[in-house]
């Protein structure tokens, strides 16, 4: 069989660079010409502009949302042998930043109701070691990072969020990524707002540590050529940085109209299509919209026999791949994160996306599920 042609994709990159194509060539051919190619002007207006947009002062490009993770554990001085508690149901990357400083992933199982992490689970699983959490706003549902940081309080355990499908979400009417101790960004070309390639941000609204991120993005650089503390290599490009700026702007109405996407999916499909629950105090920007099928592959095969494409974020629990075997989880653990992996569904979400195209999948959808 012949992969059927998407007339709907899950996301369609060159639908959002057409209408910037003009203005994205004009900033790419500014900074080529300008000769200055690593840690300029560029970046440096882009981390205040994006700064700016969470009613922060500064912040740090990196070279992707993985790294932005681990510079900020790197920051907070998280080591080999500390556990970094996060959740099961995340996207391997944030696993990835927490074994890139050594450190240990320790899971917390899932709400049922909303994918997130449950902050009850969270408490039962903090010992002796755990140097920090991990939330993760999955699919742009903003966890309640306020309530985690009650029930850490007076424990020394930082809060690192985990922003990266999240730009534009807010938790009771603040923005996430202002609401731990520290907050990663990525800025893959499929995220909410996203680079022509890889980029990354990570913030904080601590002056100190943000200058520590800054010192673990450059070799532990305090000025050239001296390392103040150990560091690596993880710089975000002059013209990643210039194109992301030309983006920047049209972020919050990307953002509205995901939202606006979201609400006429919710209008449309039926009752008994189950949803994900919106957090209590959650404004989701809606990286994903998510609903979840006891038949989910054969439905994804129909859908995509009608030109439909789907994604499934994600189909494996990190706790139960290969290659984390070695922290000798078994199947069982995880009860709520393992029945989510069999049954979630991304259906198509881009702001580029026609209302003729979201009614068009919520009534295949409709027809096909159940
Ligand atoms: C995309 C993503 C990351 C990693 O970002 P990269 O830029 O791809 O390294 C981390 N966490 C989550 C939840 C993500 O979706």
């Amino acid at each position: 069989m012949t992969s059927p042609v998407l007339r709907i994709p899950v996301f369609d990159y060159k639908r959002q660079l057409a209408p910037l194509r003009d203005e994205v060539l004009r900033a790419a051919a500014r900074v080529l010409d300008s000769g200055s190619l690593i840690l300029g002007e560029e970046v440096k207006r882009f981390e205040t502009a994006f700064a700016a947009t969470l009613g922060l002062a500064e912040a740090v490009g990196v070279d992707n949302g993985t790294d932005a993770l681990a510079v900020a554990m790197w920051a907070l001085g998280i080591r080999p042998g500390d556990e970094v508690l996060t959740v099961p149901n995340t996207a391997v990357p944030t696993v990835s930043a927490i074994r890139m400083v050594g450190a240990t992933p320790v899971f917390c199982d899932v709400d049922p109701r909303t994918a997130l992490m449950d902050l009850d689970a969270v408490q039962r699983r903090i010992g002796v070691r755990t140097k920090a959490v991990v939330p993760v706003h999955l699919y742009g549902n903003a966890v309640d990072v306020a309530r985690l940081r009650d029930l850490l309080d007076g424990t020394g355990i930082a809060v690192i969020e985990d922003c990266a499908q999240a730009h534009g979400a807010r938790s009771f009417d603040k923005p996430v990524g202002t609401l731990g101790h520290a907050a990663a960004f990525s800025f893959y070309p499929t995220k909410n707002l996203g680079a022509f390639g890889d980029g990354g941000l990570v913030t904080s609204p601590d002056a100190r540590l943000v200058a520590e991120m800054r010192k673990v993005r450059l070799y532990g650089f305090e000025h050239s050529y001296y390392a103040e503390r150990e560091g690596i290599n993880t710089r975000l490009d002059e013209l990643h940085a210039a194109l992301l700026s030309v983006k920047l702007p049209h972020l919050p109405r990307w953002v509205e109209r995901r939202r606006a996407i979201a609400a006429r999916y919710e209008r449309q499909l039926r009752p008994r299509i189950r949803r994900i629950a919106v957090a209590e105090g959650s404004t989701h920007s809606y990286h994903l919209y998510v609903v979840r099928l006891a038949d989910r592959d054969k439905v994804r095969a129909a859908l995509a026999e009608r030109g439909i494409g789907t994604g499934i974020h994600y189909p494996h629990p990190i706790p139960t791949m290969r290659g984390y075997a070695f922290l000798g989880h078994k199947a069982g653990e995880f009860p709520h994160a393992e029945a989510l992996a069999k049954e979630v569904l991304s259906l198509p979400m881009f702001p580029e996306l026609l209302d003729a195209e979201v009614d068009e999948v919520a009534a295949a959808l409709n027809a096909l599920a159940g």
